[in-house]
């Protein structure tokens, strides 16, 4: 009985959370086409090199949501990818397994308005928010630095934050604690690093993000309260670090 109930409900909650993603994606591109009215659109190239069709994914456990020809898809981590992880962001004992995980393929714009293909690794529960996030990033033109996996700069944060990359998996504790932090579980995502640091006291991380202390001062690609990607996160249920108390984590956001 239950799992006659159990299976058509997972299908009928699914279809209602694509839906919702597929609407907030047509209101941008309405709204972006009424703000451009009266201007002359150039039409921006599509590089084929970047884009896969739907059709053309391989894998398991495949979603997708769609901005124009991208489509922005998470599946089951494929073994490549277990085998650039393992013993670096994925440790022998971590509490957490491959199968509660998904590989994210992703656009964003750079700081030079390239656009660029990235890659995360999130827990499953919040892919399909992830999906939507920087999808709805990418059709603001939201400018991204890079969306590497942490394992390219061997599981290193502080490396990885200097390099100003864009990250969520990484099976660590909080620094200074023997706490387990949210990426540990995949459930929290840093953005633009470098511009976004970790604050507590004297500490900042990373190290040479010095210059982006005082958040009073204007500079690009900073995230406070008003910024598009912090109310776009926000969206989709995800709490700031720039909201914490005690210490300040401009770059995190991370769910429950
Ligand atoms: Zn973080």
């Amino acid at each position: 009985m239950l799992k006659t109930l159990f299976l058509p409900l997972c299908f009928a909650l699914v279809l209602g959370m694509m839906a919702s993603c597929v609407n907030q994606a047509e209101n941008k591109a309405t709204e972006k086409e009424e703000r451009s009215s009266g201007e002359t659109v150039v039409e921006e190239q599509v590089d084929p090199s970047l884009t896969v069709s739907v059709d053309g994914i391989e894998g398991e456990n495949i979603d997708t949501v769609q901005f124009k020809e991208y489509v922005f898809f998470s599946q089951s981590v494929p073994e490549t990818v277990k085998a650039r992880m393992q013993g670096k962001s994925m440790k022998d004992e971590a509490r957490i397994g491959y199968d509660e995980l998904r590989y994210l393929t992703v656009y964003h714009y750079d700081f030079e308005g390239h656009i660029q293909r990235g890659e995360l690794v999130c827990n499953r529960a919040i892919a399909h928010d992830l999906l939507c996030v920087f999808r709805d990033l990418f059709a603001e033109s939201y400018p991204i630095n890079s969306i590497r996996l942490v394992d390219d700069f061997d599981a290193s944060d502080e490396a990885s934050m200097q390099a100003n990359n864009t990250s969520c998996f990484n099976y660590r504790t909080v620094p200074g604690t023997s706490r387990l932090s949210r990426h540990a579980f995949g459930m929290a995502v840093d953005v633009n690093p470098l511009q976004n640091p970790f604050v507590r006291g004297e500490r900042v991380r990373p190290a040479t993000a010095k210059d982006y202390v005082d958040r009073t001062k204007n500079f690009e690609h900073k995230i406070d309260k008003d910024d598009y990607c912090k109310k776009t996160f926000s969206s989709y249920g995800f709490r700031w670090g720039g909201d914490w108390r005690n210490s300040k984590d401009y770059q995190h956001f991370e769910k429950r």
